[in-house]
């Protein structure tokens, strides 16, 4: 087993829309961002890697580099999957928390789960999300931005 921790944070901008575990969240303000700014995607991707000791989410798919403007996060997820299984990793879950105060999340957490799930290739059991305030505290607390702490637990697979 090997275990990876991801952290990602974006301010928000308006005039974008708002993209959170591949769902599009509506009536709130995007996140600034080289792609486009999906935070969740971005967190459990660098939990992944971190996992597998593969580098980050900027080392695979930098910010410097035109190809990823406005890159389809989802798009990066389902790359990062990939290279994970290549290097003979299976998910055994993921745990994610979302911290912000605006949007609520609630409403929107099985459809963020089974996006990501489908994402990923695997059950939707084994995709947590958890959306958080942050008591109005800090620039997250004042509704600057949007925060995830992410974790993955991959296991050793001799089959892929
Ligand atoms: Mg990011």
């Amino acid at each position: 087993m090997r275990i990876g921790f991801g952290y990602d944070s974006h301010v928000f901008e308006d005039g974008k829309p708002l993209v959170l575990g591949g769902v599009l969240i509506p009536d709130c303000a995007g996140l600034k961002a080289h792609s486009d700014g999906d935070v969740l995607v971005h967190a459990i991707i660098d939990a992944l890697f971190g996992a597998a000791a593969l580098g980050d989410i900027g080392s695979h798919f930098p910010d410097t580099d035109e190809k990823w403007r406005g890159a389809d996060s989802a798009e990066l997820l389902r790359a990062a999957v990939y290279e994970v299984r290549g290097a003979g990793y299976a998910i055994e879950n993921i745990d994610a928390t979302v911290i912000c105060e605006r949007p609520k999340l609630r409403p929107f957490v099985d459809l963020m789960r089974s996006t990501l799930a489908g994402l990923m290739g695997v059950g939707i059991g084994r995709v947590s999300v958890k959306g958080k305030t942050n008591e109005k505290m800090d620039d997250v607390g004042a509704g600057k931005g949007i925060v995830v702490h992410a974790v993955a637990l991959l296991r050793e697979s001799k089959a892929e």
